[in-house]
């Protein structure tokens, strides 16, 4: 039986960890936290990302706590109009076999690590893996307090500033973005009944944008509002005052200032992301999710690439007949144009349509306003439309080794 070592229990090293062991394989997750868990608010999910949860056994369990979510709002965050909206239930949901929603980022890790414990993965917390080593034969992942974990595989799951990325690719930190997201949730009784919709609304503005969505069955709204101001240091989760918040996001139109000024408990992180890379694998090891590739939250698309690696992952792995160093190799080539397409039109979605200004602005809400239903469609639809990441693992190792 193959054993796999996955570092890091976050969404996606447990869904890697579940792929896998769903495939027959022995699992250990080594978590750097002292326990399993997720920090932060709601998370979208476009219909790709159910489509991996359904391969991974979990879409009904995610779907029972999910906010199914009626349209994407695209507004003019200074003159209030409305410039574009893509309705996500009817023909969203036909055309790319699968909803849109949003759920709470607990809600999503639990329903993984439920599956995880039911599917006899050993999660073991408080291991902070800080390299590996490895032979022809095995892979032994070394830790913080000394130890040694042996196996035949190790998935490098352990995020932004992972440390089998340090040894594995060796590029340095991170990209700071130089923009800051503040972030808070308030209850959704304290909103003005006409400010409440079954929608992600985006107000966008010079060199800022202000987004917000239900989350927990519509009881509370997200707020999450971004500054480019060029920060140039990183900042997880620090406190921020309301007060301060309200001063970033000046020229904020009516509707949108009332909802901002909603927001308490504000907290700040200063995003960041990596230009991509070809490899990620080196021999027995392989990197999945935001130590792959991490992107801007702009497309909301990170943690849906991270379940769809998992996916394509347990799909590759389940190929016994090949060599490990080759299906990881496959597996590469099958996310990284995927993935790097994704990073890099973050970064444009941000600069171009979200912090516009002056003419740039007005061009941008005349392209969105004169697109049809279709058409806006037609523009995700390589993203939360692929199916492909499901197709049968020996069909995607062949087209892999054959490109
Ligand atoms: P992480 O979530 O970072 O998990 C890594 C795990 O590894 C953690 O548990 C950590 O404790 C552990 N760890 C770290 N180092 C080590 C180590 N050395 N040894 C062992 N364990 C270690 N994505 C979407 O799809 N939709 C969205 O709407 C969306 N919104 C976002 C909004 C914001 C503001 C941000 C910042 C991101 C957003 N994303 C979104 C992206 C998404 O959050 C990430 O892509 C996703 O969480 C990546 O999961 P991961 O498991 O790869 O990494």
């Amino acid at each position: 039986m193959t054993h796999v070592l996955v570092a890091g229990g976050g969404i996606g090293g447990l869904a890697a960890a579940l792929g896998q062991a769903r495939g027959g394989h022995r699992v250990t997750v080594l978590e750097g936290r002292p326990e399993f868990s997720e920090i932060g608010a709601g998370i979208q999910l476009a219909a790709n990302a159910f489509h991996a949860l359904g391969a991974l056994g979990v879409r009904d369990r995610v779907t029972g706590r999910a906010d199914f979510i009626d349209e994407l709002r695209f507004m003019d965050g200074t003159s209030g109009q409305r410039v574009a909206a893509m309705e996500l239930t009817g023909a969203y949901r036909t055309r790319f076999g699968g909803p849109y929603a949003v759920v709470h980022r607990g809600d999503l890790h639990r329903a993984l690590l439920d599956g995880c414990r039911e599917a006899g993965v050993e999660l073991l917390a408080g291991h902070r893996v800080t390299g590996y080593r490895q032979d022809g034969a095995r892979v032994t992942a070394l830790t913080a307090a000394g130890e040694r974990f042996s196996a035949d595989v190790l998935v490098g799951a352990d995020g932004l500033r992972s440390a089998v990325r340090a040894r594995l690719v060796g590029d340095g930190g991170p990209r700071i973005s130089g923009h800051t997201i503040f972030r808070s949730v308030i209850p959704m009784d304290e909103v003005p009944p006409e400010l409440r919709s079954r929608s992600v609304t985006l107000w966008a503005g010079p060199g800022w944008h202000f987004v917000h969505y239900p989350i927990g069955g519509g009881a509370f709204l997200n707020l999450a509002a971004t500054r480019d101001d060029g920060a140039r240091e990183e900042i997880t989760g620090a406190p921020a005052s309301r007060s301060h918040v309200l001063t970033r996001f000046p020229g904020l139109c009516d509707d949108a200032r009332e909802l901002l000024e909603l927001g308490r408990d504000w907290r700040i992180w200063v995003l960041c992301d990596r230009d991509p890379v070809d490899g990620w694998v080196d021999g027995r090891v392989a990197l999945l999710g935001d130590a792959a590739h991490p992107m801007l939250q702009y497309a909301a698309q990170g943690a849906c690439m991270a379940l769809e690696d998992a996916v394509v992952l347990a799909r590759l792995l389940r190929c016994e007949p090949y060599e490990i160093p080759g299906r990881l190799v496959a597996y590469n080539a099958l996310r990284r144009d995927r993935t790097a397409r994704t990073t890099l039109t973050a970064r444009r979605m941000g600069d171009e349509l979200y912090h516009a200004a002056g003419a740039g602005a007005a061009s941008r809400n005349a392209m969105l306003s004169g697109l049809s239903p279709e058409e806006l469609r037609e523009a995700v639809a390589w993203l939360h439309g692929s199916t492909s990441f499901t197709e049968a693992p020996e069909a995607v190792l062949v087209r892999a080794e054959g490109a």
